[in-house]
């Protein structure tokens, strides 16, 4: 028997409310699993400090004055959720930093982008393609981390990777 259906079984085990056979398994397993012992040990623990724990009783009308005071209790207006509602939409004077890091997030996001990869020169030999390539891959990769260098040797020198047309 594995942990997980010994575990339930550990409290029953400690009131010797289980069958001798249900007992004898459990037994089984406590002798070669250390984590349920330490589980048994601990519950055993508990169980006698609640025995221990000082009792107190309870007045004769301790339950009549409960439901008295439930009763006296508010109830809530069924209402209610118009008033959150209206206290969630009600204006809010904006404050000066939040109208200002408002206006300064609202620059930043619609200021165009400047462009950051020049289209390579036309009339260039193979050297200056390269040189084209390796720093479009730099700007590429600067701007981006996980843009596909071979779009960018692609878009810097397209007629080395185009297929021969004849
Ligand atoms: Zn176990």
């Amino acid at each position: 028997m594995n942990c997980s259906r010994i575990e339930p079984k550990l409290s029953e085990y400690l009131n010797e409310a289980l069958s001798a056979r249900e007992a004898l398994d459990v037994e089984k397993h406590l002798a070669e699993c250390h984590p349920c012992t330490l589980a048994l040990t601990e519950l055993r623990h508990t169980v006698r400090l609640v025995a221990a724990a000082p009792r107190f009783e309870l007045s004769p009308d301790f339950m009549q004055r409960l439901q008295e005071r439930i009763d006296a209790a508010p109830v809530p207006s069924r209402l209610g959720w118009v008033q959150n509602l209206r206290q969630l939409l009600r204006p809010r004077p904006l404050s000066l930093f939040g109208a200002t890091a408002a206006c300064v997030v609202a620059v930043v996001m619609f200021v165009p982008r400047l462009p950051m990869v020049q289209a390579p020169p036309q009339e260039l030999g193979a050297a200056a393609h390269v040189a084209a390539a390796a720093s479009q891959n730099v700007v590429l990769t600067a701007s981006d981390p996980l843009e596909d260098i071979a779009v960018a040797n692609l878009s810097a020198n397209p007629a080395a990777y185009s297929e021969p047309t004849e």
